[in-house]
């Protein structure tokens, strides 16, 4: 469609349908708004999707191009609530206003948008879209797919795991873009993964294929939530090793906590505030509560062990240590090409990497597995979020039918 208002016809591809917009003639008032549905959202290289992120702290949505640019974005807290529709409305809202951050707001019509693709902390089941996430007490068995279709017109949705939308956006535009075969892992408040093989996002039986989280690294190691023993989440989750620190005598300094997070300690950079929050530091703690009295979490230890404290050091020690492990078996299970690392404790510096890398080592043993590069998650900021789109723009990696 033209920008001098005339009425114009644009196509946009779906992972399972084409669909042909036809915009009405363009008043004064609205031309500048539907100039960008039709350029944001045309046919080509130009068409685009909804994200949304959902973690137990937050919700993050945006509209993202073809080429992985994110147009407009927006945040929301997660409601802490026990409501179903009130978490709801807040996922609607967040899309809402991601779509009015890319001029899409207002009088725009859902069916030019390609489809919506969702990260959501699990369990779920899949495809189906019905979720209940551990951290967010208000949906057990919601109807999230089917819901927010509804929402949007009819446009196709697409439901998966968090940390799958994380491998897949570190496959589609992040670290792993050249990779084939791609490992990606968050360590935060759980321990989440996927797997991208031959090019293709594997799904699995019942879509839990990645779920590193239990791996099984030490077998006299803790009991896990999950009912195994010695799974990687029960070691190296950033609560359960805040809570080793703890048992062995750890306690969070006032000086240490907040500003001192992981960020000075040698981050890969990223921004805290944004992205996955299974992949993110903000699932493992800020430091400090509103008071500024210390809090116990993932924050404070990182900090804690910059600063030299000798058990904070062990406990990231014993994290990356377990993350290593897990990733030398993955390494010689998958013939990968990367692993990459996301979450908290993966940007907060040497003690956990140079431990993840001793331990990688030690147990990578066949020379194709050692051969695996191993990195922190690219651009945590945005890489899930791209991921989410990606479901649906790029439907011959990613997409799936249910
Ligand atoms: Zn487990």
């Amino acid at each position: 469609m033209a920008a001098d208002g005339s009425t114009g016809t644009y196509t946009v591809t779906s992972s399972t349908e084409r669909v042909t917009v036809t915009a009405g003639p363009v008043t004064t008032t609205t031309t500048t708004k539907v100039t960008m549905t039709a350029e944001g959202l045309g046919a080509g290289r130009h068409r685009a999707a909804l994200a949304l992120d959902i973690g137990g702290t937050k919700l993050a949505a945006g509209v993202v191009d073809a080429t992985g640019s994110v147009l407009g974005r927006a945040r929301r807290p997660m409601p802490k609530t026990l409501d179903p529709e009130v978490t709801f409305a807040a996922a609607v809202d967040c899309l809402h206003a991601a779509l009015g951050d890319a001029g899409l707001g207002g009088r725009y019509d859902y069916a030019g948008l390609a489809g919506l693709g969702v990260g959501c902390g699990g369990p779920m089941q899949w495809p189906s879209g019905e979720v209940s996430p551990l951290n967010i007490p208000s949906w057990r068995d919601f109807p999230l797919r089917a819901r927010l279709r509804d929402a949007f017109g009819e446009i196709g949705v697409l439901v998966h795991n968090d940390a799958v939308a994380l491998a897949v956006g570190e496959h589609w535009t992040g670290t792993g873009r050249d990779a084939r075969n791609l490992l990606a892992v968050t360590v935060s408040t759980g321990v989440g993964g996927g797997l991208i093989l031959d090019g293709r996002l594997y799904h699995g039986r019942s879509g839990n294929a990645g779920h590193v989280g239990h791996l099984v690294v030490d077998p006299a190691g803790p009991d896990c939530v999950c009912g195994g023993v010695g799974c990687l989440e029960a070691i190296a989750s950033g609560p359960r090793t805040v809570a080793w620190a703890l048992d062995e005598g750890w306690r969070p300094e006032p000086a240490a906590s907040g500003s001192a997070a992981p960020s000075a300690s040698g981050s890969t950079g990223g921004d805290p505030s944004a992205g996955s929050d299974s992949a993110q530091a903000g699932a493992v703690g800020s430091g400090a509560d509103r008071d500024g009295e210390p809090v116990a979490d993932g924050y404070a230890l990182a900090a804690s062990a910059a600063a030299g404290d000798k058990i904070a050091r062990a406990a990231l020690t014993r994290a990356g240590d377990a993350v290593g492990v897990g990733l030398a078996s993955c390494a010689a299970t998958f013939d990968l090409d990367l692993a990459t690392v996301a979450g908290g404790f993966s940007q907060s510096g040497p003690i956990f990497w140079d431990a993840l890398r001793a331990a990688f080592d030690r147990h990578a043993g066949m020379e194709f597995a050692r051969a695996v590069r191993v990195e922190p998650s690219s651009a945590p900021a945005d890489v899930a979020l791209r991921g989410a789109a990606a479901f649906i723009l790029a439907p011959d990696r990613y997409a799936w039918v249910g």
